[in-house]
């Protein structure tokens, strides 16, 4: 993963929370306030003219920018934890022109560690977490068994697809839907919803 496809990556994953941005946001209406599509297509754009003016060279740099945006851009609890996470796996890359499978690995353990320390949620939270979590693990995963980066993305997006999905029985302990208290059971996580997306992305850099 050099800067262009850490930089694709980004791109891919502006287009897919645009292109899915009701739906973010109708999740988020049931157990939220109804605003994580428009934050997170709002973050993305913002990611995305960032990444135009700077014009990184190493795809550390590109995740660190793209963190950094988000965080400074996004209001709701999603930027910070979406922006510190990007922002630890560009910090683990940290100058490399190149980053192989491996290192990637890594450094999504780190974005993953980053949501995990900056959200304080566990795996059963109802958060992002519980999509966050089988798919770095799935990453891992794949690549032990000689799959290549594309593919390790997708196993990484099915089983936080997987995730998502179990997020619904789920009553949420974290985050804004907390307050619902047992209502928030029977609800998909709209977080951990759009971490599908943000593998989908990935593979989609991957394979271009
Ligand atoms: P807000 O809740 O501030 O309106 P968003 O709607 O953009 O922010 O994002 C909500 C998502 O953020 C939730 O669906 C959940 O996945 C994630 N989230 C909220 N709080 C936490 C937390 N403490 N740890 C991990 N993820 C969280
Ligand atoms: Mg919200």
């Amino acid at each position: 993963v050099d800067a262009t496809i850490a930089g694709a990556w980004m791109s891919a994953m502006g287009c897919l929370v645009e292109r899915n941005k009701d739906h973010l946001t109708a999740l988020d209406a049931a157990i939220g306030d109804a605003d994580h599509g428009t934050n997170l297509a709002r973050g993305f754009a913002a990611v995305r003219t960032a990444l135009d003016a700077k014009e990184p060279k190493t795809p550390g740099e590109v995740l660190v920018i793209a963190g950094g945006t988000l965080i400074s851009k996004v209001g709701g609890a999603s930027g910070p934890l979406y922006g510190s996470a990007l922002r630890s796996a560009g910090k683990c890359l940290g100058d490399e022109l190149d980053a192989s499978p491996t290192r990637v690995a890594q450094a999504l353990r780190d974005a993953l560690a980053a949501v995990k320390r900056l959200g304080a949620a566990e795996p059963g939270d109802k958060t992002m977490v519980d999509a966050l979590t089988p798919a770095v693990d799935a990453f891992d995963a794949a690549l032990a068994g000689d799959g290549d980066l594309g593919s390790a993305a997708r196993s990484a997006a099915q089983a936080a697809e997987r995730g998502a999905e179990a997020t619904i029985e789920l009553q949420a302990l974290k985050g804004r839907a907390s307050y619902l208290g047992p209502r928030s059971v029977g609800h998909q996580d709209p977080g951990a919803t759009s971490t599908v997306l943000l593998f989908q992305a990935l593979a989609e850099a991957c394979e271009a």
